[in-house]
């Protein structure tokens, strides 16, 4: 990595701020990843007067240990419709594919491109394929899915922005929606024990302080953001 061009590069081509964007697709893997990596700054978005999509890639019927596939996507399904409804996302749309099921991710890339031509977002936000250590196959279809598909559908001036994500670039102050986002995780009862919340809250709480700490607010929600033209033989797309 050469420093001289990464800061010329963020001279030649400035990132603008998440927040204000107005036409928001999230592309989620299963239901409660959107609260979960971007709860505070959704809410936030929506306060600020943007029109939010979620796309659902899988229905969420892996979530549940003991129930039936069935019976336990009708209730992820009602879990994150609920979830929506109180963050007041405009519009899910379900893509259906099978929780940690077998899929092809042409497929899936297909469907997000319709999607985002559709929609044409100036934001998307998504799950970072390119998380070191990431396993869930889920997340790494969606995640490289959307990027291959905001990398050709994309607007050239839109933005998209992987949560869940080890090379942040961009942090987003949530301090007035903190507990928005709490409350909207809790709104996955089947996925959320006391235990698992209590965790939630600490480590969670814990990331948020120490990045809120770089923008001088008390609680921040963490984003690798990029143009759609960074997607694609960007040598320096680590960094930026
Ligand atoms: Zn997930």
């Amino acid at each position: 990595m050469e420093e001289k061009i990464v800061q010329s590069l963020k001279k030649m081509l400035p990132i603008s701020q998440i927040e204000d964007k107005r036409n928001v697709l999230c592309i989620l893997p299963h239901p409660d990843d959107g609260e979960m990596g971007a709860g505070g700054t959704i809410a936030k978005l929506k306060s600020l007067g943007s029109r939010i999509t979620y796309l659902m890639v899988t229905e969420g019927g892996a979530g549940i240990k003991g129930k039936s596939r069935e019976e336990t996507v009708k209730i992820r399904k009602k879990e994150q419709e609920n979830a929506a409804e109180f963050l007041g996302i405009d519009k899910i749309i379900w893509l259906n594919y099978p929780d940690g099921g077998r899929y092809d991710i042409n497929d899936v890339r297909n469907d997000l491109k319709k999607n985002i031509e559709n929609i044409d977002p100036d934001l998307i936000l998504t799950v970072d394929p390119f998380l070191p250590y990431e396993t869930h196959q889920d997340h790494k279809i969606c995640g490289l899915a959307a990027a291959q598909a905001s990398s050709s559908s994309l607007d050239p001036n839109a933005l998209i922005a992987f949560f869940f994500t080890a090379y942040p670039n961009q942090y987003v102050s949530v301090d007035d929606y903190w507990e928005k986002k709490i409350e909207a995780i809790k709104i996955h009862k089947s996925q959320i024990t006391e235990e698992f919340l209590l965790i939630i809250q600490q480590y969670f709480g814990l990331k948020a302080n120490v990045y809120g700490e770089k923008i001088g607010c008390k609680y921040a929600e963490n984003f690798k953001v990029l143009f759609p033209i960074m997607l694609h033989c960007f040598e320096e797309a680590m960094w930026i």
